[in-house]
């Protein structure tokens, strides 16, 4: 049960995919607002560059060779800056309700006596479709999106995998790197055609985004992005062939990595 009294207040905010113009009005209010902010990996240096230069800045997720914060130690530290009457802004990349933890930490935040309120941002797959003009839903062509994530054990074969082999389904793959080689097979086995494009998208949203093209069937152009040190997502559907890849950027990445 809530404790009565409330103390202090949270605001999980989504930063969006990098590009500070492309974060909600509210949320860069509440970063330039922000006494004291603790961010993700994700969020890029543009969008923290808003933060008042007196506010508290704590890295929590994994970047430039630290280490990431437990979820514990990160619930615990959300809870006494609020307490100690502080405006407390928990930055993530994108949007917070999407592999965000944003219903974890608001649920401890809250059962501790915190109001929460959460600040909504643009998610990789809707900042990927925007930047090389595809759309994640076309009528005749994909009438459903899924967002999946790759890191949950044994989630690239699982069954929710099935309604992704409707051929009218878009599939956004998250932190898919080690999963996606077993989801385009357990796809194809459900039913889904080798030929399926599959756009993958590195840094979607920002100036530096590349962008590759596969297929269910045959994933080794992905190979060079084998060592991207930026976010990839990976977009699985008809909807991807609409996609315009320049090939001018993808020179300019194979030179910059020479
Ligand atoms: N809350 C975030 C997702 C966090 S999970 C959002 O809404 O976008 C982390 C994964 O998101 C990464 O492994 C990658 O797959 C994807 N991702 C996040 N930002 C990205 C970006 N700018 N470009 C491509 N993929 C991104």
């Amino acid at each position: 049960m809530p404790p009565e009294i409330e103390t202090g207040r949270v605001r999980l905010v989504g930063a969006g995919p990098g590009a500070a113009d492309l974060m909600t009005v509210r949320a860069m209010h509440a970063v330039q607002g922000a006494e004291a902010l603790l961010y993700d990996a994700l969020v890029s240096d543009e969008v923290l560059a808003l933060a008042p230069a007196a506010c508290l800045k704590i890295q929590t997720g994994k970047r430039a060779g630290r280490a990431s914060l437990r979820q514990e130690t990160i619930n615990r530290l959300m809870l006494r800056l609020a307490r100690r009457g502080l405006d407390v802004v928990r930055l993530k990349g994108g949007d917070p309700s999407v592999f965000g933890r944003v219903g974890e930490e608001a649920a401890f935040l809250r059962a501790h006596g915190v109001a929460v309120e959460v600040v909504p941002g643009v998610t990789a797959a809707s900042a990927a479709a925007a930047q090389f003009g595809f759309p994640l839903t076309h009528r005749g062509e994909a009438r459903r999106l899924m967002l999946v994530t790759g890191t949950t054990r044994d989630a690239a074969s699982a069954p929710e995998l099935a309604a992704a082999a409707d051929p009218q389904t878009t599939l956004a793959l998250y932190m898919g790197r080690r999963a996606l080689a077993q989801a385009a097979e357990a796809l194809v086995a459900a039913g889904r055609p080798p030929a399926t494009p599959v756009l993958a998208v590195e840094n979607a949203g920002r100036q530096e985004a590349y962008a590759v093209r596969a297929s269910l069937g045959d994933l080794s152009s992905l190979d060079e992005l084998a060592d991207a040190e930026g976010p990839v997502l990976f977009v699985i559907g008809e909807v991807t062939s609409q996609a315009t890849v320049s090939e001018a950027s993808r020179a300019g990445r194979r030179q910059a990595s020479v």
